[in-house]
């Protein structure tokens, strides 16, 4: 039995830090969906942990595992960056270069200021 599980799960993508995310959001979202009196936003929350579920289990049982790989690291990241964003959220400000989309971080409280992106180095205005 063990060998049969072992085998179904041969070139799959398995268990990332994404799927887990999911997984357990949707867990959350399910509790407290099960405890909300009001009929309609019970509902909500339900639907949207069960939509949860089958994403979560998609991405497990995914063969494409290039793709799968590829978002997990996008999602990897981003997470990185937003705890980042939230440690140093008083002393700086963040946001994306209109032109690359690459991260900013500015310090906080100097009025409209005119940033060079160390990417592309254009040039745009923001206020801090
Ligand atoms: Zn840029």
């Amino acid at each position: 039995m063990k060998y049969r599980i072992q085998r179904f799960f041969i070139g799959r993508n398995g268990l990332d830090a994404c799927a887990g995310a999911v997984l357990t959001s949707s867990f959350i979202l399910m509790l407290i969906g099960t405890f909300i009196p009001l009929v309609w936003l019970r509902y909500t929350f339900l639907s949207l942990a069960w939509i949860g579920f089958f994403y979560a289990y998609f991405r497990i049982l995914s063969r494409n595992l290039y793709k799968r790989q590829r978002e997990n690291a996008r999602f990897v990241e981003l997470l990185r960056i937003k705890k980042l964003q939230w440690k140093e959220r008083k002393q700086y400000k963040y946001f994306r270069c209109p032109s690359c989309k690459a991260w900013q971080r500015v310090p906080r409280g100097k009025g409209r200021i005119v940033v060079h992106c160390r990417v592309c180095r254009s040039r745009f205005d923001k206020k801090t």
